[in-house]
């Protein structure tokens, strides 16, 4: 990869850094802002952006993996690792970007830049399908659009390439001009424009004006007018344009749409011609998504007969990654993503982070990579599998089976995935996490498939990135140096156990806390290493807490001297947490009890106090805030006393989700992060920071008509007077779709559009009616998701968030999705 390394006095002539002293001559081919993802130190520069964490409080882990090169905008850092390089620059992304911009400059092929608020991803996934067979193309992996993602995308440009295709998206003023820089587009495309990021904006016309400034400088650009009627013509950019439409005249006129079994037929107008194509999806998003690569195409000077074959055979993106049980307790992780080093990166890194097993296993097919041979790719390769500790690599296809002697671990390989299939019996998969990564012609659905469990039909989807990206937002709410303890009590509120909690640990939250041991031993068994505190510490499970040690909430005396009792003459400082009553009325030492509880505390050497915390009723509720505050005043009373008493210091909590936001004075030390991870807090009134972490699918099992006078279920309580059509569907009460839901209070999506329940609801099963929809066997039924929200379905049956998401069954298959 010769082209894509440059020495640091390389990279000084480009930045002109405040300082540098040269110190190692090796090549840089990595450009690294997380120091979880070091994949070859050697040839890695270790960037320190100052984001939501400072990037400077990581050199030290990424230097204990290895890295010894920096750039950095705080220069004393320099001296604490004197073996080390700095580039010294007085703002670390911009310093990123002219890397980037310069390594850019070096290549002199297309390039198209992609922005809109919707569909950027996919119309670049998309053209990269299209425009494969002709173009030796380098692209964004995943969605990286960002001022970071920007120029992460464009450092993997090598002088193999004929052709880059890259997305830019921007959340305020100024930006773009900085991405444009980076990406130096000569064709533009403008998506959409939707409502997306408007806060950022003034306004529509100042969104666009600002978008559109990645094509300043590009010969082609093409768009749509219905997205640009805030501009006047002249001032688009592009020296050539290429516009499409579905209501107005353009190049690309859409004159007409017809809905087929799987697809739809779009007609269309083009230089005065007619032409019909047909695209294999139906929803509006992906028509205009497709119609915008029809446009590019047409741009291109492809002849309008092989667009047309061309269009009919796109495939759907799937970017995400999903991790569910497998067979032998086996972890699987599925990623049908493109077959790349980048996205290999991103899933070895997601792999990594799954402690449930110690045993790792990479199933890989041949990879393809534009401008290397198979030994510079494989060893490349190799390298990423020994730095994330792979255990087993079983290779498919004749290019990895070729160079087997550079691998450095257990290896077995396979010509085929045929061949792989006949010796499944003999590769004895049991109790380890299974990474299953292949090009979409070997067709690995097969072998998760093997892998997998059987699916019952109902199946919860959870979006880790969405748990990430609700971390993240209660994270920018806390006060410096305030802790977070994640509740994953009740599996998780129902979303799950080290799958989960592998990813808080992995974001470093401070502690976690289950409601009983045996959930806490669940996850130790799990490789989960962080503090965990137990609410209900049961005498009988004493012996396993210490065994993992677990901490002890500790609420009365009686479990406190039970505690006590139990642990060994020579304990010492056993780490335990202390509940306070100041209201709730529930568990928890009170006032009066000081005295006493600070002589046995003191009389013991066996325990330290780590925490002491309390609980609030009514946090959500500003009916309830006197009551709060007067709570909080209680508890931090209570924590004056035993803190001058105990004579050392501990960690004082009191805020749940809702008080972390509306009680910002209380966060203390530490907070109690619960519901806000799974997306819902009944505190704000408007949630829009959060995203929704769970969906809940099922299945139509059968579709019949109903004549009038005909009853539905048992009890005869469903009926249609006028007649009509009922889909029998694959969710009961023990799932936990309660039986309250039952009789036209419940409502689910059914390809799209609401049914209500009709009849009692069924152990498993219930009816909708469906009178009215276009309605088939097996198809999907939405019980709750981002659209149906677990908000509308806790008002129908007067219930909590809580309570919907914690009765969901363990016999509803759990599925993790990660991008
Ligand atoms: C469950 C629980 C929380 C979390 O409450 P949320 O409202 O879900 O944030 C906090 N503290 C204690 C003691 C709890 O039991």
């Amino acid at each position: 990869m010769t082209e894509t390394s440059y020495t640091m006095q390389q990279l000084a002539g480009i930045l002109n850094p405040v300082n540098f002293v040269p110190k190692t001559q090796s090549r840089i081919n990595q450009l690294l802002i997380d120091s979880r993802k070091v994949m070859d130190p050697e040839h890695a520069l270790f960037f320190a952006v100052k984001a939501q964490r400072d990037g400077h409080e990581f050199i030290a882990d990424a230097y204990a993996a290895g890295v010894r090169k920096f750039v950095i905008s705080d220069s004393e850092w320099q001296n604490k690792f004197p073996e080390a390089s700095f580039l010294v620059v007085s703002d670390v992304i911009t310093a990123l970007q002219q890397i980037a911009a310069a390594h850019r400059s070096v290549f002199k092929i297309p390039v198209i830049g992609i922005t809109g608020s919707n569909g950027k991803t996919i119309v670049k996934e998309w053209l990269a399908q299209l425009l494969n067979a002709d173009y030796k193309i380098v692209r964004s992996p995943k969605s990286f659009n960002s001022q970071i993602g920007v120029p992460l995308s464009v450092w993997q440009m090598n002088s193999g390439h004929t052709l880059g295709i890259f997305e830019a998206g921007i959340s305020r003023t100024g930006e773009m001009a900085k991405l444009a820089g980076v990406l130096q587009p000569t064709i533009g495309i403008l998506t959409n424009l939707g409502e997306a990021h408007a806060e950022g904006f003034s306004g529509k016309p100042e969104k666009l004006s600002e978008k559109l400034r990645l094509f300043d400088h590009t010969d082609l650009f093409i768009y749509s007018p219905d997205y640009t009627s805030g501009l006047p013509a002249k001032s688009l950019p592009g020296s050539t344009k290429f516009s499409w439409s579905f209501s107005q005249p353009a190049d690309l006129q859409i004159t007409g749409m017809r809905q087929e079994q799987a697809g739809t037929t779009l007609d269309a107008l083009y230089q005065g011609t007619s032409f019909s194509v047909y695209l294999p999806f139906k929803d509006r998003a992906s028509l205009e998504n497709g119609v915008i690569c029809w446009s590019v195409l047409l741009a291109l000077g492809y002849e309008p007969a092989v667009v047309k074959s061309k269009l009919s055979e796109l495939v759907p993106v799937n970017m995400r990654l999903s991790l569910k049980n497998g067979i032998n307790q086996c972890s699987i992780i599925d990623d049908s993503y493109s077959a790349d080093t980048s996205s290999l990166a991103i899933a070895l890194d997601f792999l990594k982070l799954q402690k449930q097993h110690d045993k790792k296993t990479v199933i890989l097919s041949d990879l393809h990579e534009t401008g290397r041979t198979d030994t510079e790719l494989y060893a490349e390769i190799a390298a990423m599998l020994s730095q994330k500790e792979i255990s087993r690599l079983v290779g498919i296809g004749p290019h990895i089976k070729s160079v087997a002697e550079l691998f450095d671990l257990e290896t077995v390989f396979f010509d085929s995935t045929a061949d792989f299939i006949s010796a499944f019996p003999q590769l004895h998969f049991s109790q380890e996490t299974i990474l299953v990564k292949g090009a979409r012609k070997f067709g690995f659905e097969q072998i998760s498939k093997l892998l997998t469990q059987k699916v019952h039909d109902t199946i919860m989807e959870i979006d880790l990135n969405a748990i990430a990206h609700n971390l993240r937002y209660y994270q920018t709410q806390l006060s410096p140096g305030v802790k977070l303890m994640a509740m994953v009590k009740a599996f998780s509120y129902g979303s799950g156990s080290f799958e989960i909690a592998n990813l808080l640990q992995y974001h470093q939250v401070d502690y976690l806390t289950v409601a009983y041991a045996d959930e806490g031993i669940a996850l130790r068994k799990s490789g989960i290493t962080l503090p965990i505190m137990v609410m209900s510490p049961e005498p009988s499970a004493f012996e396993a807490m210490l065994k993992y040690k677990l901490e002890p909430e500790l609420y009365s005396f009686e479990i406190l001297n039970a505690f006590i009792s139990f642990l060994p003459q020579e304990q010492k400082d056993y780490p335990v947490h202390l509940k306070v009553d100041t209201g709730m009325r529930r568990l928890g030492f009170e006032e009066p009890d000081l005295p006493v509880l600070l002589k046995v505390l003191k009389d013991t050497g066996k325990l330290k106090v780590i925490s002491a915390f309390s609980h609030l009723a009514g946090s959500e509720d500003e009916l309830h805030e006197e009551f709060t505050l007067g709570q909080i005043g209680r508890f931090k009373a209570f924590a004056f006393v035993l803190r001058n008493e105990l004579g050392y210091d501990f960690i004082r909590h009191i805020c749940n989700t809702s008080a972390i936001t509306r009680y910002p004075d209380a966060q203390f030390e530490m907070v109690r992060l619960g519901i806000g991870l799974y997306g819902f807090d009944s505190g704000k009134p408007d949630t829009s920071d959060l995203q929704v972490v769970a969906k809940l699918k099922t299945t139509v099992t059968q579709v019949k008509r109903i004549a009038p006078g005909e009853t539905v279920g048992y009890g005869r309580r469903g009926i249609l007077p006028q007649g009509g059509q009922i889909a029998t569907v694959k969710i009961g009460y023990a799932d936990g779709y309660r039986r309250s839901f039952g009789n036209g209070i419940g409502m689910m999506l059914v390809n799209g559009k609401p049914a209500r329940t009709i009849g009692a609801i069924a152990m498993d099963m219930c009816m909708l009616d469906v009178t009215g929809i276009d309605v088939h066997t097996d198809d999907e039924v939405i019980v709750f998701n981002e659209e149906l929200t677990i908000v509308d379905l806790a008002a129908q049956i007067g219930t909590i968030p809580y309570e919907i998401l914690t009765n969901i069954s363990q016999r509803v298959k759990r599925i993790y999705f990660y991008e």
